[in-house]
């Protein structure tokens, strides 16, 4: 489930930047939101859980966190390095409890709120690696989870051993049933934004369909994964709600498929494109700034952009995203090149994709090939074409997201 040496230990986190929608019937923990400011909208749904109390010792050489709850307790760990930080999470929890002050220890720092949905999250920053541990008591209704931190290098800064949650009879995180990953298809352009045009007279919007369905029987066969298509027909769907749509579906994966025209006729190959601030070259900017400006046929009625979401802990479930990104990304352009696909030069590139800013799914927008070539446009088209490029990028994706783990 958790794979040791990894800086990101759990994927759990994609839900957590999610609207911030959490259920409390709790007058104290509707209080303590408030407090914090987060925006809360309450549902009447009581929480299963309510964190009442958080205790620290903490020096040098050893921290020791004790959580008392009121409640089931499934505790989780993510770690990040730079700075060293762990994250402790309940699902279905809210905290009606005051953090205790920081410490001179190993524990700098302390901050509690939701990490998505109703997933509450408990983040410590630490001067410097530990060795977790955890491990969870229960006392009829109420249980102690306590997380002992003594200091480490960085090597033992894993977390890999959820045995020692499971050992004292709390039904932990471990989902009985395989994980199952949501995949989400997006066949760039449509209706009346038609993309690039290729020299024979192929729209790129009807090639993006053609692969995007490809893709989608591809993956198919595959038992333990669900896919989306953010449009099935020739419909326009501006930037944002294309990845709005993978964020409704607490999607593992966005996968935005085009096939455009560049300036340079001779360039053709597949790229696997990821989201940056600052473009990694000329060409990836030209093709970020083209597809961004497909919004150009959105009305009125569509945000140009999404609001900023504000979450004391954003920062981190972007990071996570990225990393997963990257992780995929790489995985992906390795994939092609052992199946023999052609890519072009330094084929993993970034770009400023507007339709790539989910902060909690990692996505992608992929150049099958380039519709300004003409022996690509031809390629592009072949139907037996579609259906290989579709079983490499399925094997990819299924194999990254089982890696991935659940
Ligand atoms: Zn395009």
């Amino acid at each position: 489930m958790c794979k040791p040496g990894k800086q990101v230990q759990r994927y759990d986190m994609r839900h957590f930047v999610g609207s911030i929608v959490f259920r409390t019937a709790c007058g104290l923990a509707i209080l303590f939101l408030l407090s914090i400011g987060v925006i809360a909208e309450v549902h009447a749904q009581a929480p299963t859980t309510i964190v009442t109390a958080i205790r620290q010792t903490s020096d040098k050489a050893r921290s020791d966190v004790e959580i008392e709850l009121s409640g089931p307790a499934s505790p989780r760990l993510v770690l990040l390095r730079k700075p060293y930080r762990i994250a402790l999470d309940l699902d279905g929890a809210v905290s009606a409890a005051k953090l205790p002050e920081p410490s001179d220890g190993l524990i700098t720092g302390m901050r509690q709120g939701f990490a998505g949905g109703d997933r509450y999250r408990l983040l410590l920053t630490l001067s410097g690696a530990v060795k977790p541990r955890l491990e969870v008591r229960r006392d009829g209704e109420r249980a102690t989870v306590r997380l002992e931190l003594p200091s480490a290098n960085d090597a033992a800064f894993v977390w890999s051993d959820p045995g020692d949650v499971s050992r004292h009879a709390v039904p932990v995180a471990a989902p009985a049933v395989p994980r199952r990953f949501t995949v989400v298809i997006d066949a760039g352009h449509g209706g009346v934004d038609r993309g690039a045009t290729g020299d024979g007279g192929t729209e790129e919007k009807a090639i993006n369909l053609a692969f995007a369905m490809a893709l989608r029987d591809a993956l198919a066969g595959k038992p333990d994964v669900n896919t989306i298509l953010t449009r099935s027909d020739d419909t326009f769907i501006p930037l944002n709600e294309r990845s709005a749509i993978a964020r409704r579906a607490h999607a593992d994966l966005f996968i935005s498929l085009h096939a455009d025209s560049i300036r340079y006729k001779d360039l053709r190959g597949a790229t696997v494109y990821t989201l940056s601030d600052r473009a990694s070259d000329a060409l990836s900017s030209e093709i970020a700034e083209s597809e961004n400006a497909a919004d150009r046929f959105a009305g009125a009625e569509w945000d140009q952009d999404a609001p900023e979401i504000h979450d004391i802990l954003v920062d981190l479930v972007r990071r996570e995203t990225e990393s997963l990104t990257e992780r995929f990304a790489g995985h992906l352009v390795e994939d092609m090149k052992e199946a023999g696909v052609r890519l072009i030069n330094n084929p993993k590139r970034s770009a400023g994709f507007r339709v790539l800013r989910a902060p909690d799914v990692p996505s992608v927008l992929l150049e099958i090939g380039y519709l300004s070539n003409k022996e690509e446009e031809k390629l592009l088209l072949s139907p037996d074409w579609q259906r290989e490029f579709a079983g490499i990028l399925a094997k990819a994706v299924v194999s990254s997201l089982r890696e991935r783990g659940g």
